[in-house]
C-alpha cells in the first residue's frame, strides 16, 4: 500500500509515521489517522451498432493512442447509470435514451501519475440505431466502429476490456 501511493507523510499531522494497517489501508502511528486506498468504481459502455462496437482512441495518458471501450470513473453521489450517461455524453456526444443493461464486471489496476489505483469496472450494453451524432470529445481523440471478432487485442489499452470483450464474444457468439 505504501508502495502504491508513495505517501511519505501523514496528510493530517504531517509526521513520517505512516505504517501499513492491512492490504488496503495505512495508519498513522502518531495521530491514528486511518486512510483507506479503496477500490474506485468505474463504468464502461459496450455500444452496439448493427454488428459492430464503438471503440475510442485515447487522447491522453495512460495508454495514449491505444483503444478502449468508452467510460470512466464514477463521481461522488452518482449512480453507475448516471456516470455512464455523463461519460458517454462527454466522450462521444452520445445521449443514452434506453436504460443501459448490465453485462459483467472486472477488476482493474490504473497507474496514474506515479500512484497505483485499484478499480472495479462495470460493463453495460447499450444499443444505438445511428452514429451520425457521435463526436469525439474530452479524453477521446477519435472513435471507430469495429466488428468484435476482427478486433486487434494488442491495440487495446486495458486488460479488463480484453477479458470482457472475450466474454462478450462468447455471449453474442460473434466469431
Ligand atoms: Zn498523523
Amino acid at each position: 500500500m505504501l508502495d502504491d501511493t508513495k505517501f511519505q507523510y501523514c496528510p493530517r499531522c504531517g509526521q513520517s509515521t505512516l505504517i501499513k494497517n492491512d492490504n488496503q489501508s495505512l495508519l498513522c502511528s502518531s495521530c491514528h489517522f486511518l486512510y483507506y486506498h479503496s477500490t474506485a468504481a468505474a463504468v464502461v459502455g459496450i455500444i452496439e451498432f448493427e454488428n459492430k462496437l464503438v471503440l475510442t482512441r485515447r487522447a491522453r495518458e495512460p495508454q495514449k493512442g491505444l483503444f478502449s471501450l468508452p467510460g470512466g470513473f464514477v463521481s461522488y453521489q452518482e449512480s453507475l447509470e448516471d456516470a455512464l450517461r455523463r461519460e458517454l455524453k462527454e466522450e462521444l456526444n452520445l445521449d443514452v435514451i434506453e436504460p443501459p443493461v448490465y453485462f459483467s464486471s472486472h477488476w482493474g489496476n490504473y497507474f496514474f501519475r506515479d500512484v497505483l489505483y485499484y478499480s472495479v469496472i462495470s460493463y453495460f450494453l447499450i444499443k444505438i440505431w445511428q452514429t451520425e451524432n457521435l463526436k469525439a470529445g474530452d479524453d477521446v481523440e477519435s472513435f471507430q466502429l469495429v466488428k468484435p471478432n476482427e478486433l486487434d487485442h494488442d491495440s487495446l489499452a486495458f486488460e479488463p476490456d480484453r477479458v470482457i470483450l472475450e466474454r462478450y464474444c462468447r455471449f453474442r457468439k460473434c466469431s
